[in-house]
């Protein structure tokens, strides 16, 4: 499938448009080198979108910067295999997929002439996620942490943690782009961020509320929210979204009695836990945990030891 319709948004910056299996890309120019912003969902449309770039700015594409490691945004990755790709430390990919690729946890810094891109790493809608920052044109591509104009904003992946997601969008905010370039859907005018905090804020008391009159995900309902209804990523999000915040109030406690125990203490203490209970606490840690019980026991333990 062919990558969809090419939106200029500024004079440097531009979009296009992502239809299944693709997310959106974007690019930006800056003195001696072009940007990518994701790379879409497959080797074909990667190729079709760097044909894109490279016409459009008749520029070397020097960095790829992956805002997550979900496949409809990192699939296409091999079509820029002699730019350098920016990826998250915290992928819960096996590293060894991206070649010259440069991990980052924190903030991160491209700088070119006098133009400068800026990385925010934040967590949010995965435990990697980022959003990209270019201050010459106030323009902010926020990967998923917005999907414009759908109900719910994906929220089911075992890493997304909602409350960094708050906060990434609180990020945005405080920046005050001009215009935001979303993971899906259209680009947004800066001020249509506090449509995207209020959905999250929703969605969360929903939640909140179905957590306390204790109802199952089916039995939940929500009637005023921005954008379309998306019913399958509804039902891929309550579920995450509930074991969260049964457990988030817990793990203060939990890290603090972790901290002055042996390991076979914490063993013990750890064996207690739920599955779910113990997925929240791997994801507030950053740490990621598959298979049975006993695995993600095992590889707590081996993190904590290492603190
Ligand atoms: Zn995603």
């Amino acid at each position: 499938m062919e990558i969809g319709e090419f939106v200029k948004i500024s004079e440097y910056s531009f979009m296009v448009i992502g239809e299944r299996p693709h997310g959106n890309v974007g690019g930006i120019a800056i003195e001696n080198y072009a940007v990518a912003i994701d790379s879409t969902g497959n080797l074909s449309g990667g190729r079709t979108f760097r044909k894109k770039l490279e016409e459009y700015y008749n520029l070397p594409i020097k960095y790829v910067i992956l805002t997550h490691c979900h496949g409809d945004h990192i699939s296409g990755r091999q079509a820029f295999k002699d730019a350098d790709i920016v990826v998250s430390d915290y992928t819960p990919t096996d590293k060894g997929r991206f070649q010259n690729a440069l991990f980052i946890k924190d903030e991160h810094l491209i700088q070119d002439g006098s133009y400068e891109v800026k990385i925010f790493h934040t967590g949010g809608h995965t435990v990697g996620s980022m959003f990209v920052h270019f201050p010459a044109e106030k323009i902010i591509f926020a990967g998923d942490l917005i999907f414009e104009n759908l109900f719910p904003p994906f929220g089911g992946d075992p890493t997304c943690n909602p409350e960094l997601w708050f906060n990434a969008l609180d990020e945005i905010k405080t920046l005050k782009p001009i215009k935001i370039v979303p993971g899906h859907g259209p680009f947004l005018t800066g001020d249509k961020i506090t449509n995207h905090i209020s959905n999250l804020q929703k969605l969360r008391s929903c939640i909140k509320i179905a957590i306390k009159e204790k109802l199952k995900p089916s039995e939940i309902e929500i009637t005023d929210y921005y954008g379309e209804f998306h019913p399958r990523w509804w039902s891929r999000t309550l579920p995450h979204w509930l074991s969260f915040y049964s457990t988030i109030d817990k793990i203060p406690g939990i890290l603090e009695e972790i901290q002055s125990k042996s390991r076979d203490q914490n063993k013990i203490l750890l064996s207690k836990m739920t599955v779910n209970e113990l997925k929240v606490l791997a994801n507030h840690l950053r740490i990621r945990v598959s298979g049975n019980k006993k695995k993600i026991v095992e590889g707590l333990l081996n993190y904590i030891e290492m603190r």
